[in-house]
């Protein structure tokens, strides 16, 4: 894995000459980049299409002047093992806003769907070992191993979009079984009523368990382990702290309102064709490190590109997320007995968090009424923006009827990711695919075209993380710290200037 270039270097100032090097996009990638190449010598600029920076890092204040409570619309925690993440943390001096994030199931207050009606986590097991049983054939298991089985589909269930639950449940098969009912199991059940299973705990002391699982399940298991670890941080005061104490940092210009419409990569320079208001800008590069989504990249003017790159810029999946937040008059769900973590709801809502009310209780708490992903999330940017928010209200209000009350809901926010014009998506998919296969598209998404490098979390080992996204943007200084342009590369910093501008 990628580490950081002063640690693994040791050594301050660039290799050779002082590079100029023009980053495309002010995302976390893009702003670690800038960051570690100014840290060895070499001279930034980032230029950002929105007028905001941080991406898929989006933090919504609510109240006048954002005073009030806020929502995470983007990324919104961080497993502890994302090592980089948690190093850039400590780094911008935010270790004091490490808080434990509560997540799905960790309340034994809080809901989930079973054929009869919402059941609280606590007395859900009878129900879904009964029901998980029920799809089994004749063999008798367990009762531990039922229980592991039925936590595990509960989960499997809670995460995936519901297209891709129906494709693996079916997965969790008699091969499996077989062999968990070997394993002494009591050390794994957990919860206050000991009638809950910590699969994370179990999945860590048993990796060997992993190879018998179908490979789809397999594959799809880093994702279920990592959201429903008790592990899990959030940053207190909202993670837009991360790119905002970043961008802090970086010396050279953090250009907004500037969107790269056109890339042409030549011997000697890479142009870029920028929108900045009504008018365009081409601009002539040393080098540029390029760290916007393939989805957005696709649809730009892309010249000097080799066809193998342009393949994997156009072939490259993504999904859809949505997030839908409701400003409330107050944390109603306290008075349910629900102490914070996340419910899964189902319906097109699927889950919903409760963040924790810390800031002045005058100003309201937040709740994350509906996060999807996938197709899921696809049905609901269908609806645009109002239709959702009423449908994700009917369908809540089935669980929550406290969200009916006159004045509960003081204000609405929520993000199509699908749909933002500088995103497109919400993150690469490379669920369902093979090691090898994965491994592969992530070196051709990060693979150079002569001046212009790749960035991004879809370059990345990690996709969907922020932790993907730093790594990539490690790599490419790195990269750009060592690389030696042929003898005869003409730089266009070396040139006279024939641009329209500056960017
Ligand atoms: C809903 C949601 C939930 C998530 N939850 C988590 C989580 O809990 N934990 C976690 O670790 N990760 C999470 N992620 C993933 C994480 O947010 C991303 O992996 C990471 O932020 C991606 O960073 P990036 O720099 O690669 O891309 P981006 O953040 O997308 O940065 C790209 C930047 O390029 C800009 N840009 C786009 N087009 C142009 C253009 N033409 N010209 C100039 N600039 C342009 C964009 O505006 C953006 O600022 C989540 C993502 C989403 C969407």
């Amino acid at each position: 894995m990628a580490a950081p270039l002063q640690e693994m270097d040791g050594q301050d100032g660039a290799v050779g000459e002082p590079k100029k090097v023009t980053v495309i996009g002010a995302g976390i990638a893009g702003l670690v980049t800038a960051y570690e190449l100014e840290r060895l010598g070499h001279d930034v600029e980032v230029v950002e299409a929105s007028q905001e920076i941080g991406g898929r890092i989006r933090t919504h204040r609510f109240g006048p002047g954002g005073a009030g409570p806020f929502a995470e619309l983007g990324a919104m925690r961080i497993p502890a093992g994302h090592r980089l993440t948690m190093h850039y943390i400590a780094e911008l001096g935010l270790q004091n806003q490490v808080h434990e994030f509560r997540t799905l199931f960790s309340d034994d207050a809080a809901y989930l769907p079973s054929s009869s009606g919402y059941l609280r986590v606590r007395d859900a097991h009878k129900t879904l070992v009964e029901e998980f049983s029920a799809g089994l054939p004749e063999r008798r298991y367990r009762e531990n191993t039922l229980l592991f089985g039925a936590w595990l589909d509960a989960s499997i269930r809670a995460i995936a979009p519901r297209r891709f639950y129906e494709a693996l449940h079916d997965e969790i098969d008699v091969e499996l079984l077989n062999l968990v009912d070997h394993i002494d199991l009591s050390a794994y059940r957990s919860g206050t009523a000991a009638n809950r299973f910590d699969l994370h705990a179990f999945f860590a002391d048993h990796p060997q368990v992993r190879s018998f699982c179908p490979p789809r399940l397999e594959r799809f298991l880093d994702d279920v382990l990592d959201e429903t670890s008790s592990t899990i941080v959030r940053l207190r005061g909202g993670m837009d702290a991360l790119p905002r104490r970043l961008a802090a940092r970086v010396r050279g210009p953090v250009l907004t309102g500037r969107e790269v419409v056109g890339i042409d990569v030549r011997d000697d320079a890479v142009r870029l064709r920028i929108r900045q208001g009504a008018g365009t800008v081409v601009r002539s590069c040393d080098y540029v490190v390029c760290t916007v989504p393939f989805t957005v990249l696709r649809r730009m003017r892309l010249t000097g590109f080799d066809q193998d790159k342009l393949d994997i810029v156009h072939g490259t999946k993504y999904w859809p997320a949505t997030k839908i937040a409701f400003h409330c008059r107050e944390p109603f769900w306290e008075k349910d007995g629900i102490s914070g973590g996340a419910s899964f709801t189902g319906g097109h809502v699927r889950q919903t968090y409760y963040p924790p009310a810390e800031g002045d209780p005058a100003l309201g708490a937040v709740l994350l009424a509906s996060y999807a992903i996938g197709p899921d999330a696809d049905e609901l940017s269908r609806l645009g923006e109002r239709e959702r928010n009423e449908v994700v209200l009917r369908e809540l209000s089935v669980m929550h009827p406290e969200l009916r009350q006159d004045g509960m809901i003081l204000g609405v926010a929520g993000l199509a990711w699908g749909e933002r014009p500088w995103s497109l998506g919400a993150a690469t998919v490379r669920w369902g695919q093979e090691a090898a296969l994965r491994e592969a598209e992530r070196r051709e998404a990060a693979r150079p075209q002569r001046g212009l490098f790749f960035a991004g979390e879809h370059c990345s080992a990690k996709p969907a993380w922020i932790e993907g996204a730093i790594e990539s943007a490690i790599d490419a200084a790195h990269e750009i710290e060592w690389y030696e342009p042929r003898a005869s590369r003409v730089f266009a910093s070396a040139r006279p200037s024939r641009t329209g501008g500056a960017a």
